[in-house]
């Protein structure tokens, strides 16, 4: 568990560590008798205050590598570093942590719980990371234009309040690492500008921000892109 209160990690060589690594990730599925190979030696860099959007067609291994970035699923090959602590292969309880305290992440479906109000994940997300305020939580559902959504529960959002809500309890315990997957998909054009522009606004702060997506609206506020094929990096 990370007991460093600074942003930034120095590793045991004297290297500062990036916010996010990925180092040769490997993850295969199975069903019947046939095999998938969802990441085929995946390694990545996320530096501070970069936005980086991963494209790829559907089915190339976007949400995995999310999921597996995330600490939620566990590669079956390589490993994953956040503020150089190791993140694969480590108990739930210890990538649970990090996560929290690291982390924000937005998936394309299951993000929030039914029987909780927008702001009430919100206070949630913080908590875990022993982090409370009110004004961050006003703050976000305004710049998220939820503002009158905030003591609605995901079955009274439309979808792209849904993704927008999601999007704010992400960014609620002010994580140093973003990852979303396809997180304006349905949300209509001047809400994407909304959205991304406040995505930016955390990259000047410093955060790095990872994005699977298929805008190319998105894509072109990127710093960078990443392209993915058949579980690997094609480097656009
Ligand atoms: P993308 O997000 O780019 O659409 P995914 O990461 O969801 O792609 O899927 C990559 C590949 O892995 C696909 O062939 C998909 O069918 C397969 N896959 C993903 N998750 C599972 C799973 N839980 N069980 C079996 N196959 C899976
Ligand atoms: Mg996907």
């Amino acid at each position: 568990m990370p007991t460093n209160g600074n942003s930034s990690q120095i590793r045991s060589n004297g290297v500062e560590a990036q916010p996010l690594e990925a180092f040769e990730l490997y993850r295969f599925f199975h069903s019947g008798d046939g095999e998938t190979a969802a990441l085929r030696g995946v390694s990545l860099r996320l530096r501070a205050g970069e936005f980086v959007a991963l494209m790829g067609p559907s089915g190339s291994g976007k949400s995995t590598l999310l999921a597996c970035l995330a600490g939620l699923d566990e590669p079956d090959g390589g490993h994953v570093e956040v503020m150089g602590l190791r993140l694969s292969r480590r108990p739930e309880a210890v990538r649970a942590a990090l996560r929290a305290r690291h982390i924000g992440i937005l998936m394309q479906s299951g993000n929030l719980f039914e029987h909780l109000t927008v702001e009430a994940h919100m206070r949630f997300q913080m908590s875990l990371s022993r982090q409370s305020s009110q004004r961050t939580i006003d703050h976000l559902l305004e710049v998220m234009g939820l503002g009158g959504q905030r003591r609605a529960r995901p079955s009274q959002l439309s979808g792209g309040e849904a993704a927008r809500a999601g999007l704010a309890v992400a960014l609620s315990s002010n994580p140093r690492v973003l990852l979303a997957d396809e997180p304006t998909a349905e949300v209509d054009a001047a809400t994407e500008t909304d959205i991304l522009n406040h995505l930016v606004e955390r990259c000047r702060a410093g955060v790095a921000v990872l994005i699977a997506t298929h805008s190319m609206a998105l894509a072109s506020y990127a710093d960078r892109l990443l392209g993915i094929q058949d579980g690997r990096l094609t480097h656009v």
